[in-house]
């Protein structure tokens, strides 16, 4: 398939159009689709009239926009006015969505088109999709394995050849894991870059969407789309949309980057090795490379298992089965909201909601909830340290590549421990990417993380285009 680039220049210049990249998506994608899960569903009636508006604009000698008569794909978390939203959850089931999110209005006015809505964790709460009350998504270079989650239907898409572009959340890991196990790039932004209107609330002030894409310059075009202010977020950075394609091409010369132990030590051989090559590509391209420990971060996964079900269980007391979706008729209100709750949630929110009920709850506020945040802000201190001494940092991105489905479906600590290297940068509201970078087991990918302080994009992006180039893709 071809780049999102290279899709959008041919569509405005009139070589293909978008009507035609439509039906090469939707052909894609009824190819694989029952096998994979990858759609909860496509737009097919909405995408054809967003192929018909970016045509009509070029028919008329007007510039579509950088991504125009690009398809994309949607992570089921994301509103899209009219179009079933589910958060991969049977209390959502059937709920349309009476406005758009912000990233959805400006995919559209910069000709995006949007395909349909995948699959994902339960209220995005998982990493590996088989949280899903609708059924878990195959990873489609292993279909015996998990794409990795939450955001592991938008990882399939890109991978599967879908859509050249997709959009997901995360919270602790939900873009990056994901990319890593299906061997494609995937950028958690700083917090704030991306408007987080629209999007179903995990856990407010963790959550952030990204793109996912084959290569990089795809990655640093969507991301460009999808920045910059939005008054309708309170917590939006006040700065406009960053220039990253221009400076794709700015190497790592010069540059002192940091490989922190904690970011690696646990990882399979494998991947440790993978990290290792990456090292020295990018010495090669005239970097220095220090070994740095940030003991802090060993902290990271358990702070986070205290603030994210803290606000998790804060922000889904809005299922209550009278403003959305799901409702279970019984005697009373309060009868119906447990009744509705008890069968609209899966057990791994449930399972969130308790722990974070928990850590809220009086006596315990100040022991559990009060302790992360104390940890939360340590990370971030021990990360701008770090920062003083070296440009960015290197780590895995997951400790394994791609396991196979139900192997930790029983096991939340194991599944937890997926995540353990990216949660740190979503504590700390920073930046971070993963580029496939070698493979290992069964010729599976493996992905590198680049980890930057907040606004660091430009300068991660361009790095991880090092390792694109020195891995041997164009
Ligand atoms: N896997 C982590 C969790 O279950 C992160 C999820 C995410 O980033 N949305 O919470």
């Amino acid at each position: 398939m071809k780049t999102a680039v290279q899709i959008a220049s041919d569509v405005q210049r009139g070589a293909s159009s978008a009507d035609e990249q439509l039906s090469l998506s939707l052909e894609a994608v009824r190819a694989r689709n029952e096998e994979l899960h990858v759609f909860l569903y496509v737009d097919e009636d909405g995408a054809r009239e967003a192929a018909a508006r970016v045509d009509d604009v070029i028919a008329k000698g007007d510039n579509a926009g950088p991504l125009a008569g690009v398809p994309i794909a949607i992570k089921d978390n994301v509103c899209q006015r009219g179009v079933p939203t589910t958060c991969g959850s049977k209390i959502l089931q059937g709920w349309r969505p009476p406005y758009s999110a912000t990233v959805i209005d400006r995919l559209l006015a910069a000709g995006a088109v949007p395909v349909g809505k995948t699959n994902l964790d339960e209220f995005a709460m998982g990493s590996s999709t088989e949280n899903s009350a609708f059924g878990p998504t195959r990873n489609p270079l292993c279909p015996s394995r998990v794409p990795g989650g939450s955001s592991g239907g938008s990882a399939a898409a890109v991978a599967a050849d879908m859509t050249p572009l997709a959009i997901g959340s995360d919270t602790g890991g939900s873009i990056r894991q994901p990319a890593a196990l299906c061997g494609i790039v995937g950028m958690k932004p700083t917090y704030g870059l991306v408007s987080r209107y629209g999007l179903i609330a995990f856990s407010s002030s963790l959550d952030q969407i990204g793109p996912f894409a084959k290569t990089v310059t795809d990655a640093a075009t969507l991301l460009e789309v999808l920045a910059g202010h939005d008054p309708m977020d309170s917590t939006s950075l006040p700065e406009p949309s960053p220039s990253l394609v221009a400076h794709l091409n700015d190497g790592v010369a010069g540059k002192r980057i940091g490989v922190v132990t904690e970011l690696i030590e646990g990882a399979d051989d494998e991947i440790v090795n993978e990290v290792r090559r990456a090292l020295q590509a990018f010495r090669d391209a005239g970097a220095t490379v220090v070994e740095l420990s940030i003991p802090e971060l060993r902290l990271g996964l358990s702070a986070y298992y205290l603030i994210a079900p803290a606000e998790a269980s804060s922000n889904l007391a809005r299922y209550d089965g009278v403003r959305y979706g799901l409702r279970v008729d019984a005697a009373d209100v309060t009868a119906m909201n447990e009744a509705t709750r008890t069968a609209g949630f899966g057990d791994e929110v449930k399972r969130r909601i308790m722990l974070g009920t928990y850590a809220l709850s009086a006596g315990y506020y100040d022991a559990y909830y009060g302790q992360a945040l104390k940890v939360r802000t340590q990370m971030i201190d021990a990360f701008a340290r770090a920062y003083r001494e070296v440009d960015f940092l290197v780590g895995a991105t997951t400790p394994t590549v791609a396991f196979a489905i139900g192997e930790k479906a029983s096991n939340p600590m194991a599944m937890y421990l997926s995540d353990v290297f990216t949660i740190p940068t979503n504590l700390a509201g920073e930046a971070a990417i993963t580029v496939p970078f070698g493979t290992g087991e069964a010729d599976l990918p493996i992905g590198v993380q680049l980890l930057g302080p907040g606004r660091s994009e430009a300068q991660l992006l361009s790095a991880a285009r090092v390792l694109e180039l020195a891995d041997g893709r164009p």
